[in-house]
């Protein structure tokens, strides 16, 4: 069997950005005492990320020594290509190439609010088998008529939704045991406010599990809020009609209530523009690595953007593909490769991918440098 945290990036464990490893540690105790099964322990991270190191830095050495279990980097061997017959947007997915060893999967994600799909939970948690960059294809599909005719019954729907809904068809947990010790509002994966809940949320239906989730730190939202998990109860109810469930009220819990577990938190901006207004972001078929470093250089830079930028005279950020219609003017910065196609419209390309946080001050700073000569030379 699989533990499949979230340690997709190379972060301390204070941030709970990723899995809490004293979760893990329980759950593998539970485990260990009760079956004689073969225990792997692994995730595939984002872009340009050292699994291995994101795993110590995030405080799961001990785990990784545990005799009885087998650490594993999921990207070091040949993937597996899995056919998705009935595949709205997907009709194939390479996945770890480790995908032969699991007959059971423990998804152990961290509950946090996220800017491209409402909240990242236990299935979402699972997009973490995909092989390597294969992950990044789902944020590049472009479908706008599919999506156009969606959207008359799902609002929020965008390709991203739909192609992690397909990944049900081949890839889904068999028990989910949702971290919520401490979970991350608002601006989600990486750059969200952390909340502390010290609470635990398990499931062998990771749609209930995830349901919960969402009831207690969402309780306005319905499921639609998160698509692909809407599009996912919508496929069960095909196949299984007993076992369909879209509210927290469909299901039954242990606690009966559970009210007292109720923290609502800040859920995803619909736009940057919220927290930060002299910012405007556009950001369309980017991945969750780009969406991390302009949200962390956001966070980390708002005094110096407060001070320098203003509503009419924004920070103008482009991330990701699918960008192709907007204005570019000479001081819009074009973020990471997937703007290459944009370079000529005009603007400051900044290369990368992901692009590092770091090169992005500069270039801003550089920018902001460049106009208080030029005000001076007046
Ligand atoms: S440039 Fe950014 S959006 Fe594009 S693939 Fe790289 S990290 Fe993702």
């Amino acid at each position: 069997m699989l533990l499949k945290p979230n340690v997709g990036r190379e972060t301390d464990p204070k941030q709970a950005i990723n899995t809490n490893p004293l979760v893990v540690e329980a759950v593998f105790e539970f485990l260990e005492e009760k079956y004689d099964a073969q225990i792997f322990l692994g995730d595939s991270p984002i872009i340009m990320t050292d699994s291995k190191k994101a795993f110590k830095q995030s405080g799961f050495e001990r785990l990784m020594e545990e005799k009885k279990i087998t650490w594993l980097n999921l990207d070091e061997k040949k993937p597996k290509t899995l056919p998705i017959k009935d595949g709205i947007l997907l009709k194939k997915i390479r996945v770890t190439g480790y995908w032969e060893e699991f007959d059971y999967i423990i998804s152990i994600p961290v509950l946090k609010m996220h800017m491209h799909t409402g909240a990242t939970l236990s299935f979402k948690n699972c997009k973490g088998l995909i092989y390597k960059r294969d992950k990044i294809k789902l944020h590049h599909l472009e479908a706008i008529p599919l999506i156009k005719k969606m959207r008359e019954e799902i609002p929020k729907v965008k390709e991203l939704d739909v192609a992690i809904a397909d990944l049900y068809q081949v890839i889904k947990p068999d028990l989910a045991v949702i971290d919520a010790s401490y979970v991350i509002g608002g601006m989600g994966p990486s750059a969200g406010e952390k909340t502390k809940l010290d609470t635990i949320i398990a499931s062998d239906n990771f749609l209930a599990a995830d349901i919960v989730a969402l009831a207690l730190t969402q309780p306005k939202w319905t499921l639609k809020d998160v698509p692909h998990l809407y599009l996912i109860s919508k496929e069960i109810k095909k196949n299984d009609d007993n076992s369909f469930f879209t509210s927290v009220n469909d299901i039954q819990n242990n606690p009966k209530d559970f009210t007292s577990f109720v923290h609502e938190i800040a859920g995803p901006p619909d736009t940057v523009t919220i927290k930060y207004p002299n910012v405007i972001l556009y950001s369309k078929n980017s991945c969750s690595s780009c969406v991390s470093t302009v949200s962390l250089f956001l966070k980390n830079n708002k005094d110096l953007i407060d001070k320098n930028f203003t509503k009419e005279n924004p920070l103008r950020l482009v991330i990701g593909t699918g960008n192709k219609d907007i204005k570019v003017y000479e001081d819009t910065f074009l973020v990471g490769n997937c703007t290459m196609n944009l370079r000529d419209k005009n603007g400051i390309f900044i290369r990368g991918c992901p692009p590092v946080q770091s090169v992005l001050l500069k270039n801003v700073s550089e920018y902001l440098s460049q106009l208080e000569k030029d005000s001076e030379g007046n």
